[in-house]
């Protein structure tokens, strides 16, 4: 022992099993309510080499504030903020938004997807593991000197149907990141089943399954690739919803209530989110977008009419993410 501090980045103690971290700190998993398990309130898309749009979701406190009310309006208790490093992760502007909207808030970590890997993460110049540690480090000690932590790893992702080499190293870190400190892993996976490639990755490095989720599931509306998903037993998100300029509309949403409906029938009720990624000024309710209140106002309704059980739809909206944001102890 050497009476020194030793650099926080074991993991083994550093994150509190059993509770939730949000930006505010940790809390009781009951608190947190309904959950949108897939969210952003601002995030910069469009600074990358080749993009000619400028897709941003910006950062308007007042805003972003009003926006984010309606959804408590609606009965929502928490959302979770995945912008990462590279498309402007903020804890500060988060515990802000805490802190105005009553809402519990819970970070995102790690890196996105590799168009906007930002350069001096070295993603392909340093070890994977010294990337897990960089994941870890925010989980447990905090972003930066902000103190403030991360609660989930992700959104991880891909920019194409498959893993680039450099994607493939951000997955094994963020799986060895999951086994150190049992944060859940949470992903992008658009129009293409390569969320399963994921999973592979994942469960190559040990992590746990059932701590997985596969987002933008519904860009890819085939039932045999959801089902695939839960059979290994991650949990399939559909977070497109209400976003009117995505590929989902070549199929329409009601495709994506008869998928859900036939997982449910299946007994999947345990393997399932629903939330709307909002990314873009354009979803915003103050230019005509559906805001942070689609579910509420348009896609839940739509559910119940075709049947969905109440207990079914509690257990998508707050059972599933209270489980998988509760922190497991850590196996790694
Ligand atoms: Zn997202």
């Amino acid at each position: 022992m050497t009476g020194r501090n030793e650099p926080a980045t074991s993991g083994a103690t550093g994150t509190p099993a059993g509770r939730v971290q949000t930006v505010l700190g940790p809390i009781d998993p009951a608190e947190l309510g309904w959950v949108l398990p897939h969210e952003h309130t601002a995030i910069a898309l469009w600074h990358i080499p080749n993009r000619w749009d400028y897709w941003e979701l910006r950062r308007d406190k007042p805003l972003i504030s009003d926006e984010l009310a309606a959804f408590r309006s609606a009965g929502g208790g928490a959302i979770v903020d995945l912008t990462l490093d590279g498309v402007g992760r903020d804890p500060d502007w988060l515990a802000g938004l805490a802190r105005t909207t009553g809402l519990h808030v819970v970070m995102g970590s790690g890196w996105y997807r590799g168009a906007h890997y930002p350069p001096e993460a070295l993603i392909d110049r340093r070890s994977v593991d010294a990337l897990a540690d960089v994941i870890v480090r925010d989980a447990t000690s905090g972003v930066g000197d902000t103190g403030i932590r991360s609660g989930v790893i992700g959104e991880i992702g891909t920019d194409k149907p498959w893993l680039s080499a450099q994607e493939e190293r951000v997955h094994r870190a963020a799986a060895r990141a999951a086994r150190r400190t049992g944060l859940a892993i949470t992903t992008h996976a658009v129009q293409s089943a390569v969320g399963l490639d994921q999973l592979d990755v994942f469960a190559a490095e040990g992590a746990d399954l059932t701590r997985v989720v596969i987002g933008h599931a519904d860009s890819y509306p085939a039932l045999d690739y959801h089902l695939a998903i839960v059979d290994r037993g991650a949990t399939v998100e559909f977070d497109f919803l209400g976003m009117t300029f995505t590929p989902l509309e070549r199929h329409g949403e009601g495709r994506i209530v008869e998928i859900l409906v036939a997982l449910l029938a299946r007994g999947h009720a345990e393997r399932l989110l629903l939330s709307q990624d909002v990314c873009h000024d354009s979803q915003l309710r103050r230019y005509g977008g559906n805001g942070y209140t689609y579910l509420a106002e348009s896609f839940l309704p739509r559910l119940r009419e075709a049947g969905v059980s109440e207990s079914d739809i509690r257990t998508i909206t707050i059972g599933n993410p209270r489980r998988l944001l509760t922190i497991a102890p850590p196996h790694g």
